[in-house]
């Protein structure tokens, strides 16, 4: 048996592309954040995890060059050897103070935190639980581990409460949720989640790669709800809201020293480059110094919700800048991205296995830097677009 086999034989993505329905791998040629170019054409983008704006802010491009400048273009090692900077310490403290916690550690990406921290805590006897609609790097942190993973229903507090029940009371209990969930745009119940992880002696950790920036004053769901104190973990990300790239994991100290010293992913990988840091830094400096950013992202969002849902489009149970356009029937959601892009909006496509059958939807975001104008020309081509689709 020839181990490429399944290469040949994998046609679907080309047979989509000969047809015109191919929404995936789409290069750009430029952008400015709300909009890029493609193929010398301008859309709105509206499928972007810049919640902030900040990937063209001249502070976050003059630190990364400046950083660059002061120590070249890569840390050529782990965080283990070679690769620390003293960037890298001043980012983790930074990070702990802005999200509450005793100490934080950068990973290369969120991918890789939530691949290191998980396999790191749940050991053989251990068990990880997780939400249905957990992003796949959990899912993957959790098969990678030695321990076992169960899965409750999303967003389910009282099956999340039946699953734990059935774990042995000596196994260590991880249960793992997003804050706010990547493609519904939904925030986990954490208040009801702490009740139920206390009375089973679970620990609580919460992926808030989605959180962060555009919930409780930017700083995530735990603070949204005033919680902070009981999530014992706190993960997120520098590719969205960060305008840059790596991850991080914040908690208490001896629980982050653990990690640090048994997370592969973090000992066995290249630090994030000088540019990534102080990218990262620059974006936490103006999160803190810029609150209108966050008003004028809520607004944005209010916005949105209020004109799809006018336009009869089903939005779900979004209550942050994602707003997923559910339409449930996978041809006619590639359909409606297809006119939506040859109208100038560009959205992302969402079908299964991405979510799961009959769910298909376009995933929308939105940027503090969206103008009205911007977004009155999203909703009129949604308007016109979904009618001829027969979405609305
Ligand atoms: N967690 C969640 C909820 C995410 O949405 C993502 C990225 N899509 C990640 C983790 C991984 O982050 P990164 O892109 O930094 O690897």
């Amino acid at each position: 048996m020839d181990i490429f086999s399944k290469c040949h034989d994998f046609t679907r993505a080309k047979m989509a592309k000969a047809m015109g329905y191919y929404p995936y791998f789409i290069p750009f040629d430029d952008t400015e954040g709300t909009e890029v170019i493609i193929n010398g054409q301008r859309k709105i983008m509206i499928g972007s995890n810049n919640y902030l704006g900040l990937t063209t802010h001249p502070k976050v491009r003059e630190a990364a060059l400046q950083a660059i400048k002061k120590y070249g273009t890569s840390c050529t090692g782990s965080r283990f050897m070679n690769g620390t900077l003293s960037l890298h310490e001043e980012l983790e403290r930074r990070l702990a103070r802005f999200v509450g916690k005793e100490a934080a550690l950068v990973f290369s990406t969120g991918m890789q935190t939530n691949l290191g921290t998980i396999s790191a805590l749940v050991g053989r006897d251990d068990v990880a639980i997780t939400d249905k609609e957990d992003h796949a790097s959990i899912i993957d942190g959790c098969r990678l581990s030695y321990g076992t993973m169960k899965r409750f229903r999303h967003n389910d507090v009282k099956n999340l409460e039946a699953v734990l029940k059935t774990i042995p009371e000596d196994s260590g209990k991880l249960v793992i949720v997003d804050g706010v969930y990547s493609m519904g745009g939904d925030l986990a119940p954490l208040p009801e989640m702490i009740e139920v992880c206390q009375k089973y002696g679970a620990r609580l950790m919460v992926d808030d790669a989605h959180g962060i920036g555009t919930v409780g004053n930017m700083r995530g769901t735990s603070v949204h709800f005033g919680v902070t104190d009981q999530v014992d973990l706190i993960m997120s990300t520098f590719s969205k809201s960060f305008a840059s790239l790596g991850g991080f994991i914040a908690g208490d100290e001896p629980i982050i020293h653990y990690i640090q010293h048994h997370a592969r992913a973090l000992l066995f990988s290249a630090s994030i480059p000088p540019s990534n840091a102080a990218a990262a830094l620059a974006a936490l400096d103006i999160m803190e110094s810029e609150p209108e950013r966050f008003e004028r992202l809520q607004q944005i969002a209010q916005k949105m919700r209020d004109g799809y849902r006018s336009l009869g489009f089903d939005i779900g149970n979004t209550a942050t800048p994602i707003i997923p356009i559910i339409i449930r029937d996978e041809m006619r959601t590639l359909e409606m991205w297809k006119q939506l892009y040859e109208a100038g909006v560009y959205t992302n496509c969402v079908i299964p296995p991405g979510v799961s059958p009959g769910m298909s939807l376009l995933r929308t975001s939105y940027m503090a830097t969206h103008t009205d104008e911007q977004m009155d020309r999203v909703l009129e081509t949604f308007a016109v677009v979904g009618k001829k689709v027969g979405v609305i």
